[in-house]
């Protein structure tokens, strides 16, 4: 339950951790009252994305205890500020992660927020009122409604969770190299978790022959009967990955392990392009003769845009795209982040917040 406290102020109960055990327990917070900007939100599910690992354990040295994650929610609205057009009381929404940008400058006129030097973000950033933010492993949100998209009425809102982070960050690069333009190109995706399984779904859907690279040969007969792959090249097998050499007219790679780009480069034709959205913590190795012999290209991406969400949402619910997701109570998120870590989850954790079986 909230309620509002003398100095204004929302009581709100959620799950947080507290120092780099990264143990979640059940944590009581403040939130900013509903402004004229605001959305509240019930919140009824929200994945578990990589990021929350880093910043529980404070990975990256950049944690604010206690850390409330969660930044792929989808939940109800609740309240509506005085300012906002375009949601009502009930509707279905998401929230991604941005929480707020300055919406001055040439990124926030041109739909690309998520690029905004200002940005912050949905938890561990901190609001233009000062106050720090708070994630989704919580019963409830206060939101600018500018950061706030609709949930598509086919979508389940538990599967549609992960697509507010996992979903865009895929799309994103993806249309970004136009491949929602034509049909019938050759596309690879690298590695195959909770990103990669959904860019499979993308590339399908927009017509594309989708190849996995992965260097576990025991997810070949899922990405192929399951995911509906056409082809699964093992990045280990030299003999494989040569024989595959100048096939792919875009790369997408999710993995965040350390590994070198030069055998992936190959992968593409000349003028192919490589887009990077996992984060290895240390840098990549980047030979250049593969950069040079084929005119390739090799980029980075970050989220994406409001508008890109909101058309990415309405995407997946005309192609019936959402993620494969395992759902854990409350009481189970430290489990879910053990096995997370391990990448023990096909593909997605998400926890149900509304139908939490203990209260904090
Ligand atoms: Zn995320
Ligand atoms: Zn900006």
């Amino acid at each position: 339950m909230t309620q509002t406290t003398p100095n204004h102020k929302l009581s709100v109960s959620g799950w947080a951790a507290h120092d780099s055990n990264g143990v979640i327990t059940p944590y009581t917070f403040k939130r900013r009252v509903n402004g004229a900007d605001d959305v509240s939100i019930k919140i009824l599910y929200c994945g578990i994305c990589h990021t929350d690992i880093h910043h529980v354990k404070n990975d990256w040295g950049i944690t604010r205890y206690p850390v409330v994650p969660g930044h792929e929610i989808t939940g109800l609205i609740t309240e509506v500020g005085s300012n906002v057009k375009g949601f009502k009381i009930g509707d279905r929404v998401g929230v991604g992660c941005l929480a707020a940008s300055c919406l001055e400058c040439e990124f926030c006129k041109g739909s690309e927020e998520n690029y905004c030097e200002q940005i912050q973000f949905t938890y561990n950033g901190i609001f233009w009122d000062g106050s720090i933010t708070y994630g989704g492993y919580s019963e409830m949100l206060v939101a600018d409604h500018r950061y706030v998209v609709h949930v598509p009425e086919s979508l389940p809102m538990d599967a549609a969770a992960p697509l507010l982070c996992a979903g865009i960050t895929v799309y994103s690069p993806m249309i970004d190299s136009k491949l929602h333009e034509s049909t019938g190109k050759r596309i690879g995706i690298v590695g195959l978790g909770g990103l990669g399984h959904v860019a499979i779904k993308f590339g399908k859907a927009f017509g594309h022959h989708v190849s996995v690279i992965s260097t576990s040969p025991s997810k070949e007969k899922e990405a192929r009967e399951h995911l509906g792959a056409e082809d699964f090249i093992i990045s280990t097998d030299p003999k494989q990955m040569r024989s595959k050499r100048r096939t792919l007219d875009f790369i997408l790679d999710t993995v965040s392990a350390p590994h070198s780009l030069g055998p992936i480069l190959d992968l593409l034709k000349v003028n192919g392009t490589l887009v990077l959205v996992g984060a290895p913590d240390k840098p990549v190795e980047l030979p250049s003769f593969p950069l040079i012999f084929g005119k390739r290209v090799v980029k980075g991406s970050m989220t994406g845009g409001m508008k890109e969400t909101q058309e990415m949402l309405n995407f997946c619910g005309k192609h019936n795209i959402t993620c494969d997701i395992e759902t854990v109570t409350t009481d189970n998120i430290n489990e879910a982040l053990d096995r997370l870590a391990k990448n023990d989850v096909k593909y997605r954790f998400v926890i149900n917040i509304a139908g939490k079986n203990s209260s904090p």
